[in-house]
């Protein structure tokens, strides 16, 4: 009898529980829709969202070097390039073109998404290199979250995922808000403006990295379809980026701009680049992974680590599996860059003495968060770790084009040198020609008579000879952006 109460009143509770949710789902997957099909209409209608198939932007673009700026601190550099990017959803093809420079690097680069014929071009080393695993929706999502009418065509198609999350002010105009999935990361809110139902802005978060806000500006109608004419974006309220829109096409076909252009040689696959050990020479490691990478001095009681780049956990494991137990007593930054710092929290939690440059001891300070347990020694122009086995030199080598200082590890007796941003060797195939920061790197390692046979760089798994660096300097760029 009691049981049986009992179980009515479960059932009861859970049947008004589940009455009251249904409840308030249906009426937010209502508002949600709502607003989805009045901006549908904003944007020109169902049928002319359809019949979008393929489009073509032209931009000109700022970027502002947050944190990857020549000082520490702003105002940061800005930073001017050029591209044109252009998707065919039928086709499932994506090409992009990149020319510009910024932070010591001169790029001119494309990308083709095409299905078994996918590449990565670069026209100032001349090369085109297959790409192994071609992924359209990862390629073209970046230009699809910067064009409104695309987004508004996803949302569409995704309707079933979107939410409806309240109101909110842009610009002192009352806009509703829905978020909703793409295939590839974070969820996006959209703000559409109650009167107009335009999108002006949308946003997503990345934890641990922060709010990514998206605005859009100066609509202008193409065969009955509104496209933003400009485009900025905002890192966690700072402007990170401003774009033109220089030209937009709607449905032009761009199948030319999937064909490798004449002139480019083929090179090797682009394959994907897990992580793993080298030992350089007796006791120096290289351990890293697709794009980063530590190095690992071995000396009699201790250990150095060089560089402070993403997945530092990782590789100390992997050096644990040769070098059980001496402690890491020291982790060499390179320098300030945001990527470049990632690392410090982690030689804190070790117990190891962080050693950066003096100028950017207050980013380093920064990047140990709360830790009040950060121990930190500034180099200003050269410090020496010794001991009967080796001596290691860290050497400010700055100014160059990338950065005021620069931090390289160098190891006189064995003749390593490693370094971040500078020199970073190809994972397959020929040495491309030097950019600024490169040029500028040699020119340090000259003045200050580092006699090195083996360049080590923070992004690559492969060394580098003094040769290899000779052929950067002396290999001319193949194409300087004239073909545009
Ligand atoms: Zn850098």
């Amino acid at each position: 009898m009691r049981m049986h109460q009992a179980l009515c009143l479960m059932v009861g509770l859970s049947l008004a529980g589940s009455l009251a949710a249904q409840n308030l789902t249906q009426q937010n997957v209502e508002r949600a829709q709502a607003i989805i099909n009045s901006a549908v209409e904003a944007f020109g209608g169902a049928e002319r969202l359809n019949a979008l198939n393929s489009l073509t932007i032209k931009n000109e673009t700022v970027n502002y070097a947050t944190g990857q700026s020549r000082n520490p601190g702003p105002p940061w550099d800005r930073n001017s390039n050029s591209g044109i990017s252009a998707v065919d959803f039928e086709n499932g093809i994506f090409v992009n073109r990149t020319q510009g420079a910024g932070g010591g690097f001169e790029f001119e680069t494309g990308t083709i998404i095409n299905g078994e014929q996918s590449y990565q071009l670069n026209f100032r080393a001349g090369t085109s290199a297959p790409i192994a695993e071609p992924d359209f929706d990862t390629t073209s999502g970046p230009f699809i979250r910067v064009t409104p009418a695309l987004l508004i065509k996803q949302l569409q198609q995704h309707a079933r995922t979107a939410h409806y999350l309240g109101e909110a002010e842009v610009d002192g105009n009352p806009h509703e808000v829905v978020a909703f999935s793409m295939q590839v990361g974070p969820a996006i809110s959209m703000y559409f403006d109650k009167q107009t139902h335009m999108l002006n802005k949308s946003e997503r978060i990345f934890p641990g990295f922060g709010l990514v806000e998206y605005r859009f500006y100066d609509y202008s109608s193409i065969g009955g379809i509104p496209f933003n004419q400009r485009f900025a974006l905002f890192v966690n309220g700072e402007t990170n980026l401003e774009r033109n829109n220089t030209s937009t096409q709607v449905n032009a076909d761009i199948s030319s701009m999937t064909s490798v252009p004449d002139g480019l040689r083929q090179v090797a696959a682009i394959n994907p680049n897990p992580l793993r050990l080298q030992e350089l020479t007796d006791g120096v490691y290289l351990v890293g992974g697709n794009g980063t990478y530590v190095m690992f001095v071995e000396m009699e009681d201790y250990i150095i680590a060089v560089g402070g780049t993403a997945g530092i956990p990782d590789r100390i494991a992997e050096l644990r599996q040769v070098v059980p137990d001496k402690p890491i007593r020291y982790g060499v930054l390179t320098h300030h860059h945001n990527d470049h710092v990632l690392g410090v929290p982690v030689y804190a939690d070790e117990g190891a003495t962080v050693i950066a440059a003096t100028a950017h001891a207050g980013v380093v300070r920064n990047a140990a968060g709360d830790d009040a347990e950060l121990k930190l020694e500034t180099v200003e122009q050269r410090k020496i770790l010794e001991d009967d086995s080796r001596r290691v030199e860290i050497i400010d080598i700055g100014p160059t084009a990338h950065t005021e200082h620069l931090l390289v590890t160098y190891l006189p007796e064995e003749g390593i040198l490693f370094e971040g941003d500078h020199f970073a060797m190809p994972a397959a195939g020929p040495v491309p020609p030097a950019v600024s920061s490169t040029r500028t790197f040699a020119e340090a390692i000259a003045k200050h008579n580092l006699e090195v046979s083996t360049f080590v760089s923070a992004h690559s798994a492969r060394p580098g000879t003094p040769e290899d660096l000779q052929t950067a300097l002396t290999t001319p760029v193949a194409s300087t952006g004239s073909n545009r």
